[in-house]
């Protein structure tokens, strides 16, 4: 481990590792993996994560938009690419680049068909998406014979796969909801399937469902989040590490008397002497406002440091009258302690935030 002395986000990926390893034990050999490194891969870097993702043997990666799935092409990834969002005005790009679109109503498969057959396609890979319940993308059940009909007039493209998404995986208070969905999704397959003369995959688990559901893995599951090292619950979080630590260094310590302020609109007054430390990051790293005021805090030499005033845009001060330590020593902002999760948790937040806030401006360190 080297000792930050800058802003730092190191990525390990002998725990992105041991993250993969723990979700293939836990569903079936022949069901396929889907990676979802959309969004940098949470924050953390798309290209590096993937890469090392292809010698873990994943079968597919998820990307949010065309745009991301190029990246990762650039970036040398070959193993297929869904885009969970794909938008026509991207079509060519996206077929330019092999990727798999994620289909998820009328006018986007009108589009995509009128694409595809323009540059001459055959049996292009594309992905319905069915809304079971979240109410967000997807054809409804009864959209089925209406699809059908279309597909059957083109041979530009092959359906590779019917998924849905739960809306509430994590949540067991919600269990028959989620249920519910995972029956319409077995509806809406049985019905495709007596209509076609091959097999989609199907899929529609998440991280929270790969876990909560072991009935619904179907052909294929979906995991993020468990592979940056979070579960849904304390019990589960046992089998996960996160894989990212958020490091920086004390910049500047302030003695500062009673009755003087600190930071902008003198977010703090001092009702008592008050030590600080100033640390290089702020809202403009992703680390809002609302983690100011005493909410959120950082750890130095494992004591619990709180953010004292209003959080800058490049700078958090915080409170260390009780702590023994020097301008240069390295802070932790999350990782062991606090977690990415206990952090994100003092802004009422959930770690998918947190990380995928981060900003590109913090420097990436890949321990391998
Ligand atoms: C983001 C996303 C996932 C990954 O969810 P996790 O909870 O991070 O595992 C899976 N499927 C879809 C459709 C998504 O948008």
């Amino acid at each position: 481990m080297l000792k930050a002395q800058e802003t730092l986000l190191e990525i390990d990926l002998k725990a992105l590792e041991h993250n993969v390893t723990y979700l293939k034990s836990i569903i079936d050999s022949s069901t396929k993996f889907m990676a979802v490194v959309k969004s940098y891969a949470y924050g953390n870097d798309a290209v590096e994560i993937a890469k090392h993702l292809e010698t873990l043997d994943v079968d597919y990666f998820a990307v949010a938009y065309t745009y991301e799935g190029e990246q990762l092409r650039t970036g040398g990834i070959t193993k297929p690419i869904l885009v969970l969002h794909a938008q026509s005005v991207y079509f060519n790009t996206l077929i330019e680049n092999c990727l798999e679109p994620n289909l998820y109503s009328f006018k986007v498969l009108k589009e995509f068909i009128t694409t595809a057959e323009g540059l001459n396609q055959k049996q292009y890979p594309i992905h319905l998406k069915f809304n079971t319940g979240l109410n967000r993308l997807g054809f409804l059940e009864s959209d089925i014979p209406e699809i059908i009909t279309i597909l059957k007039n083109t041979d530009a493209i092959k359906v590779t796969s019917l998924f849905s998404h739960l809306g509430a995986s994590e949540d067991l208070n919600e269990n028959e909801f989620t249920l519910s969905q995972i029956n319409t999704f077995k509806s809406i397959s049985e019905t495709f399937l007596e209509k076609l003369s091959y097999k989609p995959l199907l899929h529609i688990c998440n991280t929270s469902g790969i876990i909560n559901y072991p009935e619904a893995h179907f052909n294929m599951v979906r995991s993020g989040i468990g592979m940056y090292g979070f579960g849904n619950s304390e019990e589960e979080n046992t089998h996960f590490k996160p894989i990212t630590t958020l490091k920086t260094v004390i910049s500047q310590i302030n003695h500062i008397p009673k009755g003087q302020s600190v930071g902008y609109n003198r977010g703090y007054i001092c009702d008592a002497p008050l030590v600080t430390a100033t640390l290089p990051l702020g809202h403009a790293d992703g680390i809002g406002r609302e983690y100011g005021n005493g909410k959120g805090f950082v750890a130095i030499n494992e004591q619990k440091a709180p953010i004292v005033g209003n959080t800058c845009m490049d700078m958090i001060m915080v409170d260390i009258t009780n702590i023994d330590c020097q301008e240069g020593d390295e802070v932790i902002v999350f990782g062991d302690y606090p977690t990415a999760e206990e952090f994100a948790a003092t802004a009422n937040t959930i770690s998918y935030e947190l990380l995928t806030g981060l900003s590109q401006r913090i420097k990436r360190i890949i321990l391998r």
